[in-house]
């Protein structure tokens, strides 16, 4: 077993390429071009595996994002994308998903050093998932279509009524930090499928990978206007985005304590709302498991990035007859989940994403110890943004590290006894975004992905995200689905015409 305090925590040199990106002037993307800054301010970039600041990127003004909501403004109401064949959009976007695979290893190095997960992690997991998002969305573009219905009211061939499918318009797409170019690809994508034009903002502490799209966007021949990139703060240029008159849609992955804000700024014009919002997901672990393939499998539910994921299995539930062993097998991959730093190829944790979250993950970890909570194992911090992997058992509901998203690797353990007051604990919380199941009773299964208030249920695995499939939250975790047919259709109006022959 490695021992965890003599890792060494060095971050490996940056490629070339990555300085080159990290050297260029500040800017933002709006019509296809690289454009200054109506204003000199800029926020800094750093790599939270040093705690060094590495680069600049500006902080849009107001000014900055009126230009882009007009850029795709006019971008919309002229056709130019709206009006191509859809086979040409599906064309487009196809050479955007074949640029980002040509482009991986930059890409993975350059969301290592920006957010501080692991470039292998990144390579396997973001990248690839940011390109399918395209690949599957683009085929949408051809696909989507009304319908003709016969009205009920009327006689046979007096009236032909009909629905058409159109574009919902400019759309304002703000992402946060966690994977920040798969949240990007993931909103841009059906955006574009659908003729939308749209304004993307990545969140101000994980802006690279965002930029580094934009140059692939010209690359693949989209129209100028479609996708404008800006950089920028929440509070300033995201909260601009979303009031703007001429943003038709706004769509937002974040906090829910944002995402409530976002819709009340967003519901003064009407504007449709996507929401992807925060989560505490249980995980359920039935006494009938084998529990030497389950324990990794619940340990990498929470320590996946970081415990920074919107569906961390972060509550554990675990059959009284098996949560001593299910802890200790846990307990045994401490040593594989060992922070390290994001470009060192032996990583499959890093630190979090900065001074501010490490902060207030181990603010929790300590109110956790103070409401009498046990740690079975982590509970520290090493040095600099990283936290070690920590179990916390001897909980109890009212505490806040059962209640509120920690956004870290910190898992609370409980004992249960039967099914319905496991499904009850499941279910006690503002949260309904994701809930795993682990059992060889596909009845057990079945019953609980029914009783649990989820917008996702896993059964044996967990984080299990698949393009084709709609994923969004319950309760306060979120407003809409994203993904799948309706991910397309959610930026798109339906218009009804009813003409008399
Ligand atoms: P976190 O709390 O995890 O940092 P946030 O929900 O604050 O996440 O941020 C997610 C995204 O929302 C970021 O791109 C951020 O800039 C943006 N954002 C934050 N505040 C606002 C706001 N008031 N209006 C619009 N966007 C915002």
């Amino acid at each position: 077993m490695n021992d965890m305090a003599t890792i060494s925590r060095v971050q490996p040199e940056y490629s070339a390429a990555a300085k080159a990106f990290l050297a260029r002037k500040p800017q933002l993307f709006i019509n296809n071009e690289w454009v200054d800054s109506s204003h000199g301010a800029t926020i800094d970039v750093e790599d939270p595996s040093t705690g060094k600041i590495i680069g600049k990127v500006v902080d849009a003004s107001d000014r900055d994002v009126d230009r882009a909501v007009m850029a795709a403004r006019a971008a919309f109401d002229d056709g130019r994308w709206s009006g191509l064949p859809p086979m040409a959009r599906e064309r487009i976007m196809i050479r955007l998903a074949d640029l980002i695979e040509a482009n991986a290893d930059e890409l993975a190095e350059l969301e290592a050093i920006d957010n501080g997960k692991p470039k292998t992690m990144a390579g396997a997991v973001d990248v690839p998932g940011a390109a399918s998002h395209i690949r599957f969305m683009a085929g949408w573009a051809s696909k989507v279509n009304g319908e003709v219905i016969q009205p009920y009211t009327m006689p046979e061939g007096a009236v032909f009524g009909y629905t058409r499918k159109e574009p919902v318009g400019v759309c304002a797409q703000i992402v946060p930090w966690n994977f920040p170019l798969l949240m990007a690809c993931l909103k841009i994508a059906p955006a574009l499928a659908a003729g939308c034009t749209t304004v993307l903002k990545p969140a101000e502490q994980t802006s690279l990978t965002a930029l580094r799209l934009a140059d692939l966007i010209a690359e693949a021949g989209f129209p100028a206007g479609v996708v404008n990139v800006i950089t920028g703060n929440g509070h300033t240029a995201g909260d601009r985005m979303v009031k703007h008159p001429e943003v038709d849609k706004v769509a937002f992955t974040g906090s829910t304590e944002i995402g409530k804000l976002i819709n009340r700024n967003a519901t003064e014009s009407l504007k449709r709302v996507t929401l992807e919002l925060g989560g505490k997901s249980p995980v359920v672990v039935m006494p009938d498991v084998d529990v030497a393939a389950t324990a990794p499998g619940v340990a990498g539910a929470i320590f996946f990035n970081s415990g920074q994921v919107c569906v961390a299995g972060s509550r554990l539930y675990a059959h009284k007859s098996v949560f001593d062993q299910v802890l200790e097998g846990m307990a045994e991959t401490a040593p594989f989940w060992a922070p390290r730093p994001s470009l060192d190829p032996e990583a499959h944790m890093g630190p979090l994403v900065s001074k501010e979250q490490h902060d207030r993950v181990m603010g929790y970890i300590e109110a956790g110890k103070r409401d009498g909570a046990s740690v079975v194992m982590g509970g520290d911090s090493p040095e600099g943004y990283y936290v070690n992997p920590t179990i916390l058992a001897d909980v109890n509901p009212q505490m806040s590290v059962v209640r509120e998203e920690i956004f870290g690797p910190v898992v609370v353990a409980q004992r249960f006894d039967d099914l319905d007051e496991v499904a009850k604990e499941a279910n006690n919380t503002c949260y309904g975004l994701g809930a795993g199941v682990w059992t060889k009773d596909v009845s057990t299964l079945h019953k609980l992905a029914g009783k649990i208030k989820a917008g996702t249920v896993w059964g044996n695995c967990h984080a299990m995200i698949d393009t084709a499939l709609p994923f969004g939250g319950y309760k306060e975790s979120g407003l809409g689905r994203e993904q799948g047919r309706q991910g397309v259709e959610a930026y798109m109006e339906t218009k009804t015409v009813i003409v008399q022959l």
